[in-house]
């Protein structure tokens, strides 16, 4: 396994609080949330970033969207939420395993910073 962070959350080896799981993705609170709901959407499988992600992978991504969907019902900002990939140091990736940010809870400015 990659020395990787969400790779050990995902195996279970590294603590977070967990509000989904199930054979593609793990989906976790931020630990330094920028909004009241602040969600990561985690792919199981080690993906750098989405440039990395291969036709193969179509599927798989696809479900983490309907994921992001039905976590943003649950924690009840369904009518109002935001799904963020950050691809790339220019772009602000810091943590390089795929991961989609589930934002909400508050009035959301466009354009993004
Ligand atoms: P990004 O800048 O798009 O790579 O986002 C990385 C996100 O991961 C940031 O919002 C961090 O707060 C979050 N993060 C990093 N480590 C952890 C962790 N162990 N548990 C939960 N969130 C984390
Ligand atoms: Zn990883």
């Amino acid at each position: 396994m990659p020395d990787c962070i969400f790779c050990k959350i995902a195996a279970g080896e590294a603590k977070a609080r967990i509000v989904l799981e199930d054979e593609d993705l793990v989906a976790f609170l931020d630990l330094n949330p920028q909004a009241p709901t602040h969600v990561l959407i985690v792919p199981r499988k080690h993906i750098p970033s989405l440039s990395d992600a291969e036709p193969g992978d179509a599927a798989m991504l696809g479900r983490l969207q309907l994921a992001a969907g039905k976590i943003a019902a649950q924690l009840g900002v369904g009518d109002g939420f935001r799904l963020v990939v950050n691809n790339g140091r220019k772009a602000g990736q810091a943590v390089d395993h795929l991961h989609y940010h589930l934002l909400g809870g508050r009035r959301l400015q466009w354009p993004p910073g």
